[in-house]
C-alpha cells in the first residue's frame, strides 16, 4: 500500500533581502529551489520553489540563510474530498 503524504512544505523568500548567495539551493536536500533568472532590487538573483512537491518543509534552507531572507515549515496537508 502506497502511503499518502501527510504534510506539505511552505516556503517564505523575502526577495528584497537575497544577495544571490545560492546557499539555500545548494544545501536543499531534495533540490527543490532554484535561483530565479529575475533580479531584486539589489540587483541579485533570489531563489524559487522550482518543486514544491518535493519540500517537506525541514526549513534548512532557513537556517543556513545568511540573510534571514527565506525560512520554511510544515503545513499538514488537507484530505482531498
Ligand atoms: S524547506 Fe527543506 S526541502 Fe524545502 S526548500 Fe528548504 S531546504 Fe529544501
Ligand atoms: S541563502 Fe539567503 S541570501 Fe543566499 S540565495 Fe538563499 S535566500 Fe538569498
Amino acid at each position: 500500500m502506497q502511503r499518502k503524504r501527510r504534510f506539505e512544505g511552505v516556503v517564505m523568500i523575502t526577495q528584497e533581502r537575497c544577495k544571490g548567495c545560492t546557499v539555500c539551493v545548494e544545501f536543499c536536500p531534495v533540490h527543490a529551489l532554484s535561483m530565479s533568472d529575475a533580479f531584486n532590487q539589489k540587483g541579485y538573483h533570489f531563489p524559487e520553489l522550482k518543486d514544491p512537491e518535493k519540500c517537506s518543509g525541514c526549513d534548512l534552507c532557513g537556517m543556513y540563510c545568511p540573510d534571514f531572507a527565506i525560512y520554511a515549515f510544515k503545513r499538514e496537508m488537507k484530505e482531498a474530498s
